[in-house]
């Protein structure tokens, strides 16, 4: 459905209006904050149509979906973006599994920012050890904050 730039391309406009939020779930939700439908379901235009940003974003993390899936948030934040927490179902389920279709969803966990969220940069905070979280995105929020501090007017 989409090549790979294309593919690029959306991540990045996908991120670029999402906010990662703990939202207690195990890794942290990307709440888009795109124009939502009353139903909690955010938006997107492209290629002259409106999408539901969060069927887009397991088209372009993971894979395109087939007309008769619906994706369900395991999260349970309807405005959540993180094709992690993200699934396709159906009643044909099993038909699926017997063409493939989950097998072929291996598992590419990433934050918001692309990061691979394994090896080194998986972080697991002390307190709560299931969560997992990017240690780049860490360090780089820590090093924001000390800056926006050393910047900050004083007296
Ligand atoms: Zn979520
Ligand atoms: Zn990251």
């Amino acid at each position: 459905m989409f090549n790979v730039e294309e593919r690029a391309m959306l991540r990045g406009r996908i991120a670029q209006r999402a906010v990662v939020q703990d939202r207690g779930f195990e890794t942290e939700c990307w709440i888009s904050t795109r124009a939502s439908q009353p139903n909690g379901y955010t938006k997107i235009g492209y290629r002259g149509r409106t999408w539901l940003t969060h069927r887009l974003s397991w088209s372009v993390h993971r894979e395109p979906i087939p007309d008769d899936l619906v994706i369900d948030h395991l999260c349970r934040e309807r405005a959540c973006v993180n094709p992690d927490h993200l699934e396709p179902v159906s009643n044909r389920t099993n038909l699926l599994r017997g063409a493939g279709f989950v097998a072929s969803q291996a598992k590419q966990s990433t934050c918001l920012r692309g990061h691979p969220l394994e090896g080194d940069n998986l972080y697991r905070p002390p307190a709560r050890p299931n969560k997992r979280e990017c240690r780049t995105c860490r360090i780089e929020a820590t090093r924001r904050s000390k800056e926006r501090a050393a910047t900050r007017p004083t007296g």
